[in-house]
This record gives C-alpha cells, sequence and structure tokens, in this order.
C-alpha cells in the first residue's frame, strides 16, 4: 500500500494537488478552444473567407491578423462584444 502516504498526505499538499489538477485542465479547455480556431481559421483560408469579419464583412485588418490570427471579428465588433459581455456579467 504505497498510496497510503499520497492519500494521508498533508491537507494543504492535497489542496494545491487539486488547484494544479484545475490549472491543467483549464489550460486543457483553452487549448481545445484555441484548437477548434485553428482549424476554424484554416476552413476560411480554403473558403476564401479569412481575414473579414464574421459580424459586419469588413477586412479585419492586417495588423489585427498579425496580433491575433484567429480572430474572426474587426476590431469594431469586437470591442461591441466584449461591452456586451460585461454588461451581461453585472
Ligand atoms: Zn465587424
Amino acid at each position: 500500500m504505497q498510496d497510503e502516504a499520497t492519500v494521508f498526505a498533508d491537507p494543504n499538499d492535497r489542496a494545491s494537488q487539486e488547484t494544479d489538477m484545475a490549472i491543467e485542465l483549464r489550460n486543457r479547455d483553452r487549448e481545445r478552444k484555441l484548437i477548434k480556431k485553428i482549424d476554424e481559421t484554416l476552413a476560411s483560408i480554403e473558403s476564401g473567407d479569412y481575414g473579414f469579419c464574421n459580424k459586419c464583412g469588413v477586412e479585419i485588418g492586417i495588423k489585427r491578423l498579425e496580433a491575433r490570427p484567429t480572430a474572426t471579428l474587426c476590431i469594431d465588433c469586437k470591442t461591441l462584444d466584449e461591452l456586451k459581455e460585461k454588461q451581461m456579467a453585472k
């Protein structure tokens, strides 16, 4: 029974293990979302829609795409979206 040491470990250690696990899960979730975004970006390049805002259809702009190649909204729509999200969170 080697696992006993782990089971009866200092509760603080166990708490930090759980935190590590939560961080790990969050990172994986973020990676999964990023991979999905990259897939969508690749698909939009193939269909010729890449670089245009999903909402208003305007060109997103090379500067923004350089900073964030997976951007699907122009800076105006993105800003609006974030404003709305903040209002919803209130
Ligand atoms: Zn837009």
